[in-house]
């Protein structure tokens, strides 16, 4: 569903994603682990294009997309039309949530279907109910994200993401933001999502969670792919010395 080959990024001079390679199959569910600084979050947002690679290749939902520096060093190939359509197949739930404020709950999902996919307003009111329900937050449709705990906010934010109907979801730390006793209400829609054969995309910290629903585990090292593998790979056999020791630092 997505693939990224040789991705290579800089910001500035500091070298953060040196030689990517990826690929998440459909209905899979992959999960990047990795230090503080390693590029997850650099690698994710290249995946749907909030940043641009320097050179490499990406494949998001049958489009093939190749980066490169022409003579004068600009980054050349993407349109600004281009882009648009290709962040609607692949979204991305944030840390932060990123909930527009002085949008309703139902304002904040059938904003970018209406405005991106061209939906009449009824048609999306529509498909937000659908997801709002999907995620246990259509009784709070009217209400402004100020009066949402952060787990029903991260629960919306999913719901906005669903409601693009993307091939891709992508969650960078979706629960890192949140107090503790609302981590596993979010977890509990992101494994119910894995479970209806989603394409998914995630970082996050929460290692118990990672092995039990990915199918890959990408463990990332200062910019190259470490070790890619199944859970089992990654958690109890890898030689890799510092992914064990990211994994069980008491060891
Ligand atoms: P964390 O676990 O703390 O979220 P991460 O693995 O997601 O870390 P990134 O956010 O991808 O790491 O950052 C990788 C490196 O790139 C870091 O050194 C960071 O300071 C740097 N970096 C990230 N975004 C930018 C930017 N927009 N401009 C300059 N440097 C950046
Ligand atoms: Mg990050």
């Amino acid at each position: 569903a997505v693939e990224a080959t040789h991705i290579v990024k800089h910001f500035g001079d500091l070298a953060v994603l040196h030689d990517v390679s990826l690929a998440v199959e459909e209905g899979t569910v992959t999960t990047i682990i990795g230090a503080s600084g390693s590029g997850k979050s650099t690698l994710l947002r290249c995946m749907n294009l909030l940043e641009r690679p320097d050179q490499g290749e990406l494949m998001i939902a049958d489009e093939r997309i190749r980066f490169d520096r022409n003579p004068k060093g600009d980054i050349v190939g993407l349109d600004r039309r281009q882009i648009q359509r290709l962040r609607a197949k692949v979204t991305m739930v944030f840390q932060q949530f990123n909930l527009w404020p002085h949008l309703t709950v139902l304002g904040n999902i059938t904003e970018a279907p209406m405005r991106v996919k061209g939906l009449s307003r009824r048609d999306a009111t529509k498909a937000a109910e659908h997801y709002l329900a999907r995620v246990g937050m259509l009784e709070r449709a009217d209400t402004y994200p100020a009066f949402l705990s952060g787990g029903q906010q991260q629960r919306v934010a999913i719901a906005r993401a669903l409601a693009m109907e993307p091939r891709v979801l992508l969650f960078d730390e979706p629960t890192s933001a949140l107090d503790p006793e609302r981590v596993s209400e979010v977890l509990a829609v992101i494994r119910s999502l894995a479970d209806e054969g989603r394409t998914m995309l995630m970082v996050t910290h929460e290692m118990a969670f990672a092995r039990e629903v990915s199918d890959q585990i990408i463990f990332l090292d200062e910019g190259r792919v470490g070790i890619a593998g199944t859970p089992t790979d990654v958690f109890e056999q890898t030689h890799h010395e510092r992914c064990q020791r990211f994994v069980s630092p008491a060891a």
